[in-house]
C-alpha cells in the first residue's frame, strides 16, 4: 500500500511531530455506532484513519461509539468489524487489540460526571425537555439559564444518583453541563451531558437508565484510550469547543493529564446517485427496497462487495478524492473508475454472450467441435492462453447482426464478412424467422483457412469482429446487471423523499451464455467479460459449478448516456 497524499491533516500532525506536542505519538480513531452498516462515507473516514496511523508508525483504534441503546445491536457491530478488515485495516498493534466500545466506559463516564458536579460544573436540570429548548434562545438571542441551574452541589449529586438509581421518569431530570447560556455557539449553552432512559443495551443490559450523550462520550472515550488526533466531520466543528471544555475541566481534576487529544474536522464524503445516511439505509433495507444489506445497489460496504467492488479499489478511490475543509460532492465515476483501473491489469479476460441470437454455420459439420485460443490477458502474454470451443451453432450478441445496416455498421448483416473473434471469419448468407417475422437464426459460411492465428487469416480483411460461443458447450448463466439506485443526482436534496426517485430498474437479470471456462470460477472472483465490463461471482447465490455474476462496473463510462 502506498503512502496516502499530503492534507491539511497530515501538514498539522507533522506540526505536532516537530513541536512534540504529542510527544511524538499518532493515535487515531474510527468510531462507528453500531446502528447500522457501514457505507462509502464511512470508508473515508476509516482509510483516513487508518491510513494516517500506518503512516505515522502509530495505530488507530476501532471503537463502537455505542451509548444509543435503541438502535444498536451486535449484528452491527460484526458487520462493523467485518467492513472495516475486509477494507484491509488492522486495529492491533505489537500484538494489543485496539478494539473498544464505549459502553465498557460508563463507570468511568458516570464517575467523570460526579466530579463535574462536584466542581460545580455540571448541574441537574428537572424542566421539560420543551422548556429548556425555550430557554436556549437563538443564533441572534442570548438563552436563559435554567430555575434550576444555582443548585447546590451536594443536591445536584444527590439528583444524579438517584437518576443512575431508577428513581424517576424518563425525562424527568437531565445532567446538563454549566457553561455559558449566553455564548454564540449554541452548543456550549449548558448542553445535555446524560439524559434517563430505562432500555435495555445489547452489551449492558440493563445495569443503566441513564445513558450519556455523544459529544460527552466521545471526548471523554479519546483522552481515556490516548488519542492524539481526533478526527471527525466538518458537522461537528462548532462542537470542538465542547470537546476541549470537557476535557480542559477534567484535566483540571486530574483525570486527565496532558498532551489531551485534538479534534480536526474534514469534509464528508458525498457521492451522488446514492444515500449514505445509515436511517435512510435502513428504510431501505427494512422497507424491502433492496434485498438486503448487502444489496449489489446499496453504497454499503457489504453491497459494494457483493457488487465487486475490491478494498484496494475502494482505498484508491479514498485516496484519489483526498481530504479537504470544505463540503463537495464526488461523481460516481470516480468509484467506478477506481475499480476499472485496480482490475484492468487483474481480471482474466472471457466471452459472455449477454442478449443471445443463434449462429449457425451451416458448412460447419454438425458432429465436429475444434478449440480456439485468446490470451488470458491481452497485455500479459506471460500469463498464457485459455481455449474454448467452435461449433456449428454458436451464440453471438444480438446488437452484433442487423437486417438491414445502418451506414457504418461493420457487424454482421446478410452478404458481410465479419470475423468471430479468436476464430474464423464468417459470411452471412440468410436469416431464419418465425411466422410473426421474429429473428430467430442467422445462417452462415465459414472459411475454413480463416482461423485467427494461422497463416490463412491474414487473407481475411473484415472490418467487423464479434465475440461468440458454442452453443452445446456454453455454460448458461444468470447474470445481473445493475444501473444507480436512485434516478436523481441527489436523491434526498431539498427535503425530498428519495423514495420517490428510486429507480425500478437498478437490477436487471438476464439469461447468458458464457465461455465454459468461468464454470469453475469461485465466489468473489472476478473476470472481464470482453466489451461488457468487469463482473464478479456472486459470494450468496452461487453453487459449485453454478457461478452467478453480478456486473461490477462497465468497460467504460455509461453514465448519463
Ligand atoms: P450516518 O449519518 O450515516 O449515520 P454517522 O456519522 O452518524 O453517519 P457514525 O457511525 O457515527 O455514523 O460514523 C463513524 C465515523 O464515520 C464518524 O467519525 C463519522 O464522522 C464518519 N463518517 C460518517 N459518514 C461519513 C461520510 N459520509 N464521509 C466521511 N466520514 C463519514
Ligand atoms: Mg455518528
Ligand atoms: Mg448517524
Amino acid at each position: 500500500t502506498s503512502p496516502t497524499p499530503a492534507n491539511f491533516i497530515r501538514a498539522a500532525i507533522d506540526h505536532d511531530q516537530r513541536s512534540n506536542k504529542q510527544q511524538g505519538r499518532v493515535v487515531t480513531r474510527f468510531p462507528p455506532e453500531p446502528n447500522g452498516y457501514l457505507h462509502i462515507g464511512h470508508a473515508k473516514s476509516i482509510c483516513l484513519n487508518f491510513g494516517i496511523a500506518r503512516d505515522y508508525g502509530g495505530v488507530c483504534h476501532l471503537r463502537f461509539d455505542d451509548t444509543n441503546p435503541e438502535k444498536e445491536s451486535l449484528e452491527y457491530v460484526q458487520s462493523i468489524i467485518d467492513a472495516v478488515r475486509w477494507l484491509g485495516f488492522s486495529w492491533s498493534q505489537d500484538n494489543v487489540e485496539h478494539l473498544y466500545y464505549a459502553s465498557d466506559y460508563y463507570d468511568t463516564l458516570y464517575r467523570c460526571a460526579e466530579i463535574l458536579i462536584e466542581r460545580g460544573y455540571a448541574y441537574v436540570d428537572s424542566q421539560s425537555s420543551e422548556a429548556m429548548r425555550a430557554l436556549r434562545g437563538t443564533l441572534t438571542a442570548p438563552g436563559t439559564p435554567s430555575p434550576y441551574r444555582e443548585r447546590s452541589a451536594a443536591e445536584n449529586l444527590d439528583l444524579f444518583r438517584r437518576m443512575r438509581a431508577g428513581e424517576f421518569d424518563e425525562g424527568a431530570h437531565v445532567l446538563r453541563a454549566k457553561i455559558d447560556m449566553a455564548s454564540p455557539n449554541l452548543n456550549l449553552r449548558d448542553p445535555v451531558l446524560y439524559r434517563i432512559r430505562y432500555a435495555h443495551h445489547y452489551r449492558t443490559g440493563d445495569t443503566w437508565c441513564i445513558y450519556p450523550m455523544y459529544d460527552y462520550t466521545h471526548c471523554i472515550s479519546d483522552a481515556l484510550e490516548n488519542i492524539t488526533h481526533s478526527l471527525c466531520t466538518l458537522e461537528f466543528e462548532d462542537h470542538r469547543p465542547l470537546y476541549d471544555w470537557i476535557l480542559a475541566r477534567l484535566a483540571e481534576a486530574d483525570v486527565f493529564k496532558p498532551p489531551l487529544p485534538q479534534q480536526i474536522e474534514f469534509a464528508r464524503l458525498n457521492l451522488n446517485y446514492v444515500v449514505t445516511s445509515k436511517r435512510k439505509l435502513l428504510q431501505l433495507v427494512h422497507e424491502r427496497h433492496v434485498e438486503g444489506w448487502d444489496d449489489p445497489r446499496l453504497p454499503t460496504l457489504a453491497g459494494l462487495r457483493r457488487r465487486g467492488f475490491t478494498p484496494n479499489s475502494l482505498r484508491l478511490f479514498c485516496e484519489r478524492i483526498g481530504v479537504a475543509k470544505a463540503d463537495s460532492w464526488i461523481d460516481m465515476s470516480v468509484l467506478e473508475q477506481a475499480l476499472r483501473d485496480d482490475l484492468e491489469p487483474l481480471a482474466a479476460r472471457a466471452i459472455a454472450v449477454l442478449d443471445p441470437l443463434k449462429l449457425i454455420i451451416d458448412n460447419y459439420p454438425a458432429d465436429q467441435s475444434e478449440l480456439c485460443t485468446a490470451p488470458l490477458h491481452p497485455h500479459q502474454p506471460e500469463r498464457g492462453v485459455r481455449s474454448f470451443p467452435f461449433s456449428r451453432e454458436l451464440w453471438i450478441e444480438r446488437e452484433d447482426f442487423a437486417e438491414q445496416p445502418p451506414k457504418g455498421y461493420f457487424r454482421l448483416f446478410p452478404g458481410n464478412r465479419v470475423r468471430l473473434r479468436y476464430g474464423f471469419v464468417v459470411e452471412c448468407t440468410s436469416v431464419e424467422k418465425d411466422a410473426a417475422g421474429n429473428l430467430l437464426a442467422v445462417h452462415c459460411n465459414y472459411f475454413p483457412d480463416s482461423k485467427s492465428g494461422t497463416a490463412g487469416s491474414n487473407n481475411y480483411k473484415v472490418k467487423g469482429n464479434i465475440h461468440w460461443v458454442s452453443a452445446v458447450h456454453a455454460y448458461a448463466a444468470e447474470v445481473r446487471l445493475y444501473d444507480r439506485l436512485f434516478t436523481a443526482e441527489q436523491p434526498d436534496a431539498n427535503g425530498r423523499d428519495f423514495l420517490t426517485v428510486l429507480n425500478p430498474n437498478a437490477k436487471r437479470l438476464v439469461h447468458a451464455y458464457l465461455e465454459p471456462g468461468v464454470q469453475s470460477m469461485q465466489p468473489e472472483e472476478r473476470v472481464q467479460f470482453e466489451r461488457h465490463g468487469y463482473f464478479v461471482v456472486d459470494y450468496a447465490d452461487s453453487k459449485p459449478q453454478q457461478p452467478v455474476f453480478n456486473r461490477i462496473v462497465s468497460l467504460k463510462d455509461s453514465w448519463g448516456k
